[in-house]
C-alpha cells in the first residue's frame, strides 16, 4: 500500500513537472564557470553543469528562481540567478547550447515559471497565424520551388532542431512568398516566412542563415507573446481578417486597373501586389511580431552566435543587415533605415553587432541554389517596378553561376534593349534571345516578336518581316476558343496582337 502511494506521489510530481509549473529541465545542460567566489565550496573558477531551473516561493509568497547544477564530483547546488547570469559561458557552444543559453539569458524560463505557459494566448496567436497562412495560400502567394524548399530545410536543420523541448507547443517551419521586397518574419506558430526579395538580397548562405536564425530567435524567445500582452484592445478575429481581405481587394483592383499584362511571362499576375498589401502594420501587430528594440537586438546577437557555433563567418549577420540597408537606400525605402518608435534603425543594429562589414562577399554557389528566386524577382523588378539595373544584376548572378534559364536570357535580352541601342548591344540582345529559344520548352513563338524588333534595330527589314509572319501564323494557330472561359482576357489579347502584327508588317517598308 505504502509503495503504491509513493508511486502515485512520484507520478503526480512528474505531471507537475511536465506542466512546467515549478521547474524546467534543460535538454542541453550547460557548463558554466563561476566568475566570483560564492561560498567555501563554490569559488571563482568552479565549473558547474546547470541542468534545471526551479521556482521557489518563500513563506511571504515572494517568488525567486534557482538554477540547479552539479560540479565535477557530482555535488548538487542551488545557484542564484544573478550568479548564473554573470557566470562565464562556454566559448564554443554547440548550436543547441546557443539556444539554451539564449533562453537562460533572455529569462524565457523565468517568464514561463512565473506566468505559466499561457496556452490560451498561444492558441489564439496560432489561430491568427493559420488565418494569415490560409489567406496567403488562397491568394497564391507561396513561391513554388521544391528544390528551394528542400534547400531551406537543410539550412533550418543546421540552425535549430525545429521544435521546443521545454513543453511549449509549435514547430519551426519555413515558407517563401512571392514578394520582391526583402522581408522576413516569424509567425507565432513557428512558421518563418521569407520573401523572394529577401533571399535574392542576400549574397551568401551564411547571411541567409543569420537572417533565419534571427527569426527563429524571435519565435524561440516568445517575443510574440510579450508583444501580444502589450496590445490592449483586440478586434474579433473574423472581423479583423475580413477587413484585411477588403483592403486587399482595393489594392488588387488598383493594380489591375493599371493594366499590366505580359502574356509571354507566366510568372506575372496580380499576385505581385498581394504580399506587400498583406504584410501591413496591422497584420504584423495582430500577429504579435511588432518587436521592441531590445527584442531585435537580442535576435541579432543570437543570429551571430548561431553563425559562430556553426563555424561560419559571424560577421555575416551584420553583412545581411548591411545588404538590407543598401537595398532600402536603392529602392527609396528609408523607414527601416531611420527606424522608429518600435523599430531600431538598421544602422544601430549593425553597430550593436560590432560595426560595418564590407558587402563584397558573393557566393556563386549560393546564387546557383537560389537561381529560380532570382529569376522571379528579376521579372518582378523588370515588368512591374521598371527597376532595370536591379533586374539585370539578378539575371547576371544567375548567368555567372551557370544557372541561366530560358527566362533569364529572355529578360536580359529585353533589359539590354531598355538600357541601350548600339549595334553591339543589339547583337548581344539577339544572341541572348537565341540562347533563350534553345532552352525554351514551352511554345517559343513569342520570341519571334522580340526578334522582329531587334532585327528592325539592326536595320534587317526582310528578317523582321519573316519573324512577324511566323508570329502571325502562330498567333492564329493558338487563338483560344471564344467559348472558353479564361480568367485573363486572352481572346482580346490575341486579337490585338494579330492586328498589331499585320499593321507592323504593312508599315515596315516605310520605316
Ligand atoms: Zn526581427
Amino acid at each position: 500500500m505504502r509503495s503504491t502511494i509513493l508511486v502515485l506521489f512520484a507520478l503526480c510530481l512528474n505531471v507537475f513537472d511536465i506542466l512546467g509549473q515549478n521547474q524546467i529541465t534543460f535538454k542541453n545542460p550547460i557548463e558554466i564557470v563561476l566568475s566570483k567566489n560564492y561560498s567555501n565550496e563554490l569559488k571563482e573558477g568552479s565549473k558547474i553543469v546547470i541542468s534545471r531551473i526551479v521556482r521557489l516561493k518563500d513563506i511571504n509568497g515572494f517568488i525567486s528562481f534557482s538554477y540547479i547544477g552539479v560540479d565535477s564530483l557530482g555535488a548538487e547546488y542551488y545557484l542564484k540567478e544573478s550568479l548564473v547570469k554573470n557566470a562565464i559561458y562556454p566559448l564554443n557552444p554547440t548550436v543547441d547550447q546557443v539556444w539554451e543559453i539564449g533562453l537562460i539569458k533572455n529569462k524565457v524560463y523565468e517568464e514561463l515559471l512565473l506566468n505559466g505557459y499561457r496556452f490560451d494566448i498561444r492558441k489564439e496567436l496560432n489561430q491568427e497565424a493559420t488565418s494569415f497562412i490560409k489567406l496567403l495560400s488562397e491568394r497564391d502567394q507561396f513561391f513554388n520551388d521544391a528544390y528551394l524548399e528542400d534547400y531551406l530545410y537543410r539550412i533550418l536543420n543546421k540552425i535549430h532542431k525545429g521544435y521546443l523541448t521545454d513543453g511549449r507547443p509549435g514547430n519551426i517551419s519555413i515558407r517563401v512568398i512571392k514578394d520582391a521586397t526583402p522581408n522576413a518574419m516569424a509567425l507565432p506558430n513557428g512558421c518563418i516566412i521569407l520573401t523572394t526579395g529577401l533571399i535574392s538580397c542576400m549574397n551568401s548562405e551564411s547571411q541567409l542563415i543569420g537572417v533565419i536564425a534571427h527569426e527563429v530567435a524571435h519565435f524561440v524567445n516568445d517575443h510574440h507573446i510579450l508583444c501580444y500582452l502589450k496590445e490592449q484592445a483586440r478586434q474579433k478575429r473574423a472581423e479583423f481578417w475580413t477587413g484585411v481581405v477588403a483592403g486587399l481587394a482595393v489594392a488588387t483592383d488598383a493594380y489591375l486597373a493599371s493594366n499590366n499584362r505580359d502574356y509571354s511571362f507566366g510568372v506575372l499576375s496580380n499576385t505581385a501586389i498581394v504580399a506587400a498589401t498583406l504584410i501591413s502594420e496591422a497584420v504584423v501587430k495582430r500577429m504579435g511580431i511588432n518587436y521592441s528594440h531590445d527584442q531585435e537586438f537580442s535576435a541579432d546577437m543570437l543570429g551571430k552566435n548561431v553563425l559562430n557555433s556553426l563555424s561560419l563567418e559571424e560577421y555575416a549577420m551584420a553583412g545581411a543587415l548591411q545588404l538590407l540597408k543598401k537595398h532600402n537606400y536603392l529602392s527609396g525605402d528609408y523607414s527601416s533605415i531611420v527606424g522608429g518608435e518600435s523599430h531600431p534603425s538598421i544602422e544601430n543594429r549593425i553597430s550593436a553587432l560590432g560595426g560595418y562589414y564590407s558587402d563584397t562577399v558573393s557566393s556563386i554557389k549560393y546564387d546557383a541554389e537560389i537561381s529560380f528566386v532570382n529569376t522571379y524577382n528579376a521579372a518582378n523588378l523588370f515588368y512591374i517596378k521598371s527597376d532595370f539595373m536591379a533586374a539585370l544584376n539578378l539575371i547576371n548572378r544567375n548567368i555567372t553561376a551557370k544557372t541561366g534559364s530560358a527566362n533569364d536570357f529572355l529578360i536580359k535580352s529585353r533589359l539590354i534593349r531598355r538600357l541601350g541601342d548600339t549595334r553591339e548591344s543589339n547583337v548581344e540582345a539577339l544572341d541572348l534571345l537565341n540562347r533563350s529559344r534553345q532552352l525554351m520548352t514551352e511554345p517559343s513563338f513569342w520570341l519571334e516578336k522580340d526578334e522582329a524588333l531587334i532585327q528592325l534595330r539592326l536595320n534587317e527589314k526582310v528578317k523582321s518581316v519573316s519573324c512577324l509572319n511566323r508570329y502571325h501564323e502562330s498567333l492564329k494557330g493558338e487563338l483560344p476558343d471564344s467559348k472558353q472561359s479564361i480568367n485573363f482576357d486572352y481572346l482580346d489579347f490575341f486579337r490585338e496582337e494579330i492586328s498589331w502584327t499585320i499593321d507592323m508588317i504593312n508599315k515596315i517598308e516605310s520605316l
